[in-house]
């Protein structure tokens, strides 16, 4: 691990301008992806941002019936907490089908949403890897691409986003909430959080330097019944092949979004009138574009048959 130094933030806004004015310096929370990374030099920061003191640890009822978690609500407390239990199932579900118990203790709202690929050869430092090192290359295309995207990709990058907790917010319409340098405030759609990759992998989301999330906030219920599905290559501490958050309301209409497949979560709003019809007429639409390689082609059935799986119950 290269050295570095460190300080913990007095405020939001003194977090950001700090990182915005240091190009090396990064924010660290929990620091379950970043630490690890850290240890592989494939992240080098030289100055940490330690946000923990910020008080940025509440869940809080909105004007309008909703809930803001903020940045640094644990996973764990966030999917025990009886307003998610209770109103937004898929989500508690997504966090719960995620990592281990003690990382869920440690991890963050707000990490969560940041944690990078685990492409093979993104933490592979002897391969190219166009998101490691930009123009390098990347060993995946045309290497072992099993766990890698079908939808979604590039030809400078072909992983997926790998969490769960970012496709349950998709399908419930989550907002995230941000404070830069500056001091100004903003709210980004979670739809155009995470980029696709385009010939910038190494571009994840659409934060500018030095922008800090400070919460995200759910809107009022939608009601109906909760899904997260994860399908995984063992029970549990493993990312999704495929992976599906789904609401479905009494009439059989409803939300879905796919995780597992793309840079970021998978959601064709287009493609959910045709819940009613079934889990393939939906899987057809929503994969319309897909383009896997030989190794991952099984991940467009398997997205069919998981989504099948969640029409199914939903319907018993
Ligand atoms: Fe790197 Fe992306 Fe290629 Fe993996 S798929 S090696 S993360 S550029």
């Amino acid at each position: 691990m290269k050295p570095f130094t460190y300080e913990r933030a007095t405020s939001p806004a003194a977090a950001a301008a700090a990182v915005a004015q240091r190009p090396g310096a990064k924010f660290i929370a929990g620091g379950t992806n970043l630490l690890d990374l850290m240890k592989l030099e494939i992240e080098a920061p030289d100055h940490l941002i330690d946000v923990q003191d910020l008080k940025l640890d509440q869940v809080e009822e909105t004007d309008d019936g909703g809930l803001r978690i903020g940045a640094l609500v644990s996973n764990t407390a966030l999917s025990a907490h009886p307003r998610v239990r209770r109103d937004y199932g898929v989500l508690s579900r997504a966090i719960v089908a995620g990592a281990s118990g003690q990382l869920r203790n440690k991890a963050t709202t707000a990490g969560n949403l940041l944690q990078r690929t685990r492409c093979p050869y993104f933490y592979d430092t002897n391969q190219p890897c166009n998101k490691r090192r930009p123009g390098s290359g990347c060993a995946a295309i045309g290497g072992y691409s099993r766990q890698l995207g079908v939808i979604g990709t590039s030809a400078s990058c072909i992983a997926t986003y790998p969490g769960d907790m970012a496709v349950a917010l998709r399908v419930l319409d989550a907002t995230v909430e941000t404070v830069d340098a500056a001091g100004l405030t903003r709210s980004i759609p979670i739809a155009e959080f995470h980029r696709l990759w385009g010939t910038t992998p190494h571009i994840e989301t659409n934060l500018a330097r030095g922008e800090l999330i400070t919460g995200v906030t759910l809107p009022k219920p939608i009601g109906g019944q909760h899904f997260y599905h994860k399908v995984r290559d063992r029970a549990s501490y493993a990312f999704a092949l495929v992976s599906v958050a789904a609401v479905v309301q009494p009439d059989g209409t409803g939300r879905v979004a796919i995780g597992g497949i793309a840079p970021k979560p998978w959601r064709v709003e287009a493609a959910e009138a045709a819940m009613p019809q079934g889990a393939r007429a939906v899987a057809t639409r929503l994969l319309a574009d897909a383009k896997p390689t030989q190794d991952n082609a099984f991940k467009i059935p398997l997205t069919e048959r998981t989504l099948a799986s969640v029409l199914a119950q939903a319907k018993a």
